[in-house]
């Protein structure tokens, strides 16, 4: 049982291989075509397919085209990477990540899968070398940036290979609306006419049928099968809370839920990253910025810092993320609203790619509404884009103000239905629903009166003041105590005045006016409200959603296999560091949790565990024997995993 890469098994996976250590990848099997079953247990060390792949990469082993719609974590790559894999020639994944391309050939080479990648970081001699190993039919993979594929000298050299087929990688970046478009996307139509016998699969985790009409047209894929998958993600909590002290809020959610784990806190502005990193920073947490406005060489480091590091927190604009294929980042938080159900649901789909429980947190409040409402009327577009750009906010608003199932939500926003889900704040701590007819009233007519009376608009705070009757200095030089709403309103607290405007700015009975002072203004449906004859139903925030314990990767293991997931980690780290790369190209924690938990002894038990393949079993399989073997007590006599 010591021979080396074998798989002792013996089951299906034996095919023809007669105990010899060739890697099955890179690996053509000598003039036979592997299966795709074969591929995925063997390179992958992965049991069964998940969701529609296995259809998927039989419409591409088959020479068809595909177009897939898959969120985030759904297992994407395995569909352009099998069948690139079981075809003749090298399959091209055309991407636009240029800064993880790297990252990506190393996980596959850390599977025995020959990948390389061609871009503009490369030196000409390291571009060269890849050139050569392209026509001498030795690359599985080759990652290769759009803009690449305008030069003639890559389309002639794709003319000299055999292809296996193409990926086209984040294809939402070819919608001229996405706030992803990359205009060297358009002319990735010259795939299919330079090429019409290379089959194309067109991926994207971006849900909406927009998006997919777009790919299908810009990149000629009508005659494409369609995929769309459930965009649900189990195991992803979602939470929106009213937001008071957000420093405060989001270190209550790190120290509690997220001590020591991986996490990204997204924010509107620069300055804010900046202010929000440093004061992360100040309370001892291992937090790095990133934006555009930083030095292109501090937001590669910093990106790289959190790939290869455990627990690091990374503050940024949108500008990060798209593409960050680290499995086991356990949080996203947004720190302010973001401007659209898609972005919300990309963002925060960052969070738990391993399948395990992660959460996502978002805080918003009044002044996030007031901000998104002028911020659209002072941008440059014209009326259609604004009237756009609304509608999304209006759709990201009603699912923070929801009394429903935030996934129930969601995923209706995306056309798919489904059930109450039990894993998100409304389902854990429903939050009642109160008629807020009366305070909407109290609310709109002083807005009115003031308009009336002295021709004056007012924010949010001094409406606010005048309710609760507050002394102020503007309430005392405008005689707004002479007003009839003047201290009417002392039922409800200040927050909770925040929370009426909030929602009724969410609703439309509320604007902002456009006079960029934020100043509010009633809209056409509030008549109705103020000559009663339309209820307004507001929702009533909940207690916080009970304390939750610890939600780290390790957390939901059984007591006894903690400390040997602890080990498996440790010696994950140092593997990782001496390699160079990040660590869960190494194993991710999915499959140290497997480990700990049915300790295995021999290296057959080991390779059936999810994620330990052929190559790693033999690159790994002795080293995690002897921790397991180190941590339990060794039975007595012939035990294959001693360490040597
Ligand atoms: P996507 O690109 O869709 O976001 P990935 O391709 O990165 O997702 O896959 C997400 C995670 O799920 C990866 O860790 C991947 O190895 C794992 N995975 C994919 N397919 C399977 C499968 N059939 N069985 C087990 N794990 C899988
Ligand atoms: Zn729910």
């Amino acid at each position: 049982m010591t021979q080396k890469g074998g798989h002792p098994d013996g089951g299906d996976l034996s095919t023809d291989r007669a105990g010899s250590a060739a890697p099955v990848a890179g690996g053509r099997y000598r003039g036979r075509m592997p299966s795709a079953p074969d591929v995925l247990h063997r390179v992958f060390g992965y049991a069964e397919f998940r969701g529609d792949q296995a259809e998927i990469i039989d419409q591409v082993v088959g020479g068809g085209d595909a177009v897939v719609l898959m969120p985030t974590g759904g297992g994407k790559s395995l569909c352009y990477q099998i069948p690139a894999l079981v075809r003749e020639g090298t399959g091209v994944v055309i991407s636009p990540l240029i800064a993880l391309m790297q990252d990506q050939v190393d996980a596959l080479e850390a599977l025995g899968v020959r990948a390389a990648f061609l871009n503009s970081t490369q030196d000409p001699d390291a571009r060269r070398l890849v050139e050569q190993q392209l026509l001498a039919g030795e690359v599985d993979l080759l990652y290769l940036a759009p803009e690449r594929l305008r030069l003639d000298a890559t389309l002639s050299l794709l003319d000299r290979a055999p292809l296996a087929l193409f990926a086209i990688d984040e294809a939402h970046c070819v919608s001229q609306w996405g706030h992803d478009f990359r205009p060297d996307y358009l002319g990735l139509s010259v795939l299919h006419e330079r090429w019409p016998d290379v089959p194309r699969i067109a991926l994207t985790a971006t849900a909406t049928d927009a998006t997919r009409r777009e790919i299908v047209e810009r990149l000629q894929l009508r005659d494409a099968r369609q995929f769309v998958s459930s965009f649900d993600r189990p195991n992803i909590q979602y939470r929106i809370e009213p937001k008071n002290q957000p420093l405060a809020q989001l270190l209550q959610l790190l120290r509690t839920e997220h001590a020591g784990d991986a996490g990204i806190v997204y924010c509107l502005s620069r300055a804010s990253v900046e202010k929000t990193a440093d004061a992360l920073v100040a309370e001892g947490i291992s937090a790095l910025p990133y934006h555009a406005g930083l030095d292109a060489s501090v937001r590669a480091r910093n990106q790289s810092r959190f790939l290869r590091e455990d627990g690091i927190v990374m503050v940024a604009t949108i500008a990060f993320g798209m593409g960050i294929d680290k499995p086991d980042v356990r949080f996203v938080a947004h720190l302010d609203l973001p401007k659209s159900v898609e972005g919300y649901y990309q963002e925060t789909g960052r969070a738990g790619r391993d399948g395990l429980p992660s959460t996502a947190w978002l805080a918003y409040g009044l002044q996030d509404v007031v901000q998104q409402r002028r911020m659209i009327q002072e941008s440059e577009g014209d009326a259609a884009h604004k009237r756009r750009t609304s509608q999304h906010l209006d759709a990201m608003l009603a699912l923070c103000e929801t009394v429903e199932c935030r996934r129930v939500q969601l995923l209706a926003y995306f056309g798919q239905a489904a059930e109450p889900c039990g894993n998100c704040d409304t389902c854990l701590a429903p939050p009642e629903a109160w008629d807020g007819t009366v305070p909407a009233q109290k609310l709109l007519s002083t807005i009115v009166r003031l308009q009336r009376e002295r021709n004056q608009r007012f924010g949010a705070g001094h409406l606010i003041d005048i309710l609760l009757g507050r002394d102020t200095d503007r309430v005392r030089q405008q005689r707004h105590d002479e007003l009839r709403t003047y201290g009417i309103g002392t039922e409800l607290g200040e927050q909770e005045w925040r929370g009426v405007v909030r929602q009724l700015l969410a609703q439309g009975l509320l604007a902002v006016n456009s006079d960029g002072y934020g100043t509010l203004v009633i809209t056409e449906s509030s008549a109705s409200v103020l000559d009663g004859s339309r209820q307004v139903m507001l929702r009533r925030e909940p207690e916080r959603v009970a304390k939750r314990a610890k939600r780290t990767a390790g957390a939901e293991l059984p007591e006894t296999a903690r400390p040997l997931f602890e080990r498996l980690r440790a010696w994950r780290a140092d593997v990782a560091r001496e390699q160079g790369v990040p660590a869960y190209i190494v194993f991710g924690d999915a499959t140290l949790r497997g480990i700990a938990l049915t300790e295995p002894t021999t290296l057959e038990e080991l390779g059936t565990i999810s994620g330990v393949g052929e190559k790693k079993l033999d690159a790994y399989g002795e080293a995690v024997l002897a921790v397991v073997a180190e941590h339990a007590p060794q039975p007595v006599g012939a035990d294959p995993a001693e360490p040597r």
